[in-house]
């Protein structure tokens, strides 16, 4: 499956902020943006004026960019968004959450969504008891989110459960810490959804 591979602070000092794309070196000095906080490229600390289609496309590519999500795919997300009822910005959220390589985020399994897509495609991540290494597989309400039996006893199972005692967890998942287990209550709605992103914007992109 096709996901960006290119340097990934790159597109947090594209974006003009923060997205934490890279776990733990985020919160620290070592933070591109924290050093360089201009566009690539640009020698200079000044931003040019930016259009509002601009604008516009730089909220998709941030989204992109924050769940891990190359064109194609997000197009077909903004499809099956269209097609749900409801509110199409909110179902796009609702969507890329639902992605197992974003719960396994979120649970708290993994630094960050390029860390959790990993452990997903490299089958360290059960569903429902069933071994399922496609990062964009869409969970349901009542899945159990968990780790493999031999991947217990792997060494980023250990890094993670030390650390997953400090995690926040979204109120439409539940933790269960002893057992590395997580379960989907709900699907989140945009409130539950704590991503800095205009989806109205995005909608306005591919509304023209
Ligand atoms: Fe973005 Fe994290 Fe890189 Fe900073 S360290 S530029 S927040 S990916």
């Amino acid at each position: 499956m096709a996901r960006y591979t290119g340097p990934v602070c790159r597109l947090c000092r594209r974006a003009g902020e923060k997205l934490f794309l890279k776990g733990e070196r985020c919160a620290t000095p070592k933070c591109s943006v924290e050093k360089r906080n201009y566009p690539p490229g640009q020698k200079t600390a000044r931003r040019r004026k930016v259009s509002d289609r601009g604008v516009q496309l730089r909220e998709k590519q941030k989204a992109k960019a924050i769940y891990g999500v190359l064109e194609r795919q997000f197009w077909k997300h903004f499809e099956e968004a269209e097609r749900r009822p409801g509110v199409t910005g909110h179902n796009l959220l609702q969507i890329l959450e639902m992605r197992l390589d974003n719960v396994t985020f979120r649970l708290g399994f993994a630094d960050s969504r390029n860390q959790s897509r990993q452990l997903v495609r490299h089958g360290h991540i059960i569903v429902n008891g069933r071994r399922t290494n496609i990062p964009s597989y869409m969970v349901k309400p009542g899945d159990t989110i968990t780790w493999h039996e031999i991947s217990v006893k792997s060494p980023i199972h250990d890094e993670m459960a030390a650390k997953i005692k400090n995690r926040l967890i979204p109120l439409w998942l539940t933790l269960d810490i002893a057992n590395m287990s997580g379960n989907i209550l709900h699907p989140p709605v945009r409130e539950e959804i704590d991503t800095d992103i205009s989806e109205q914007t995005i909608v306005e992109y591919y509304s023209r």
